[in-house]
């Protein structure tokens, strides 16, 4: 396997194009935008000089994992030799449906079709397709080339030896895979969504403020980033997309999104993408602001 296809330069459409060049893959990255593919190849120089300032990659080989990379805005073209793609794009499940009908149509009938979604399924998505079998979750971390998980997805017909090939494909990018089935939020987001989600409840209901709800989750339960701030990092319209998908898929209230959570994502505030959420953003600064519109709760 030495040709891959990533569909989407986004955050994890670039970051994925990188891990792979990186580890002497040919990397073809397709984006319907070229700005976008023009975006995602500045972020993956900078991210390449982070890692030489750390000492770990080479200035020879950021040449080569740069020479690695073609850019594409026609699917049929970039997908045509690859003999794995990875689809990035955009959490939509209409466009995935339509993105997967056109590389069923376009890629190799032996290509291996990955899809990185946090939260679609992975069984609705092989269904679009003629080769079901062939159709996995590979879902990658955000930021991709630090994060070591990989989460492979079996769809309800993946084939057990395309699952094989996708976790020797990891482990060979230095990442460590991990197999599960296809259920609403996988793992990740099944076991991550409800805690955030429960961080929120018990802000908006005054248990606690934003502060206090992140110093107990960072200093008790010894997590990196406390659960609001996760929630910013990741997006607070992507949680609450999730937190749809697990309670629309379970039927379940315990899933059900907190009121605050939709308030805010209709007002706008998504947090780090949009410059505040639980806190306040501003380009260049580290500080940690909560937000002046949840100072008073708790
Ligand atoms: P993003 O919005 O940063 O990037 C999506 C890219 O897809 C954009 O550049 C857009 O132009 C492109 N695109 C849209 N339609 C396209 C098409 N038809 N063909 C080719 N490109 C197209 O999104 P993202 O955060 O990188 O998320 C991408 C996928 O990864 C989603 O399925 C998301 O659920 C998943 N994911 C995201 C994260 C995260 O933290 N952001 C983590 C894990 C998984």
């Amino acid at each position: 396997m030495q040709k891959i296809a990533v569909i989407g330069a986004g955050t994890m459409g670039n970051g994925i194009a990188h891990v792979f060049a990186q580890n002497g893959f040919s990397v073809n990255l397709i984006d319907i935008s070229e700005t976008a593919l023009q975006k995602a190849l500045q972020t993956i120089s900078k991210n390449i000089d982070r890692q030489i300032a750390k000492g770990t990659v080479s200035e020879a080989d950021k040449t080569q994992t740069q020479a690695n990379i073609t850019t594409h805005t026609a699917l049929a073209d970039g997908v045509k030799e690859a003999s794995l793609v990875v689809e990035a794009a955009t959490e939509n499940i209409a466009l995935k449906l339509k993105i997967f009908q056109e590389l069923d149509q376009h890629a190799h009938p032996d290509a291996i079709l990955a899809t990185n979604t946090s939260s679609i399924s992975i069984t609705k998505i092989a269904a679009a397709t003629k080769r079901p079998a062939k159709v996995i979750g590979m879902h990658f971390m955000n930021p991709v080339p630090v994060m070591k998980l990989v989460e492979i997805i079996n769809g309800y017909a993946t084939d057990k030896n395309v699952t094989e090939q996708i976790v020797a494909l990891s482990e060979k990018l230095g990442k460590v895979p991990c197999v599960v089935n296809d259920y609403p939020g996988f793992i990740a987001n099944r076991i991550l969504m409800p805690m955030i989600n429960e961080a929120i409840y018990s802000l908006f209901e005054g248990v606690a403020g934003v502060a206090e709800i992140d110093t107990v989750m960072k200093l008790g339960m010894a997590h990196p980033m406390g659960p609001l701030q996760l929630a910013d990092f990741i997006g607070l319209d992507v949680c609450l997309s999730i937190l749809n998908v697990l309670h629309d898929g379970f039927g379940n209230p315990k899933y059900a999104p907190c009121p605050l959570l939709v308030n805010m994502v209709t007002a706008g505030y998504l947090g780090v993408k949009s410059g505040e959420g639980f806190y306040q953003y501003t380009p260049g600064s580290k500080e940690l602001v909560v937000s002046p519109l949840h100072q008073n709760r708790g």
